[in-house]
């Protein structure tokens, strides 16, 4: 993941010359990554995660009052809050090969 920073909600990469993706062919420089801003799957874009009351929690109806008052919902890890993330566009990056080849070799980003 070296190397990859998001800057105004897009993905770019630096590339060094002693770096791996230097070695994939990617010139030396700032590369942007084609990506895009898609709504956070896990929070559906709200930004907050609903508690998930136990099985123990139920059986208190003043704590059941506050968790379905929201209570107890916690900011989305996913976006930080965002309800949006940054997601590299497959179909856009298969068209740089340098680039695309990093991004298998690195697992993603
Ligand atoms: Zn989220």
């Amino acid at each position: 993941m070296i190397g990859v920073y998001e800057r105004n909600s897009k993905l770019y990469i630096e590339v060094a010359p002693d770096s791996e993706a230097h070695e994939h062919g990617l010139a030396v420089g700032e590369h942007r990554i084609p990506s895009r801003r898609v709504i956070c799957a896990h929070c559906t874009g709200v930004g907050v995660v609903a508690y998930q009351p136990t099985e123990a929690d139920t059986a208190d109806p003043d704590f059941m009052a506050d968790v379905g008052n929201g209570f107890y919902d916690t900011t989305c890890n996913e976006c930080s809050g965002e309800g949006s993330v940054v997601e590299v566009n497959k179909k856009r990056l298969a068209l740089n090969p340098a680039l695309h080849a990093h991004f298998q070799a690195q697992g993603g980003w």
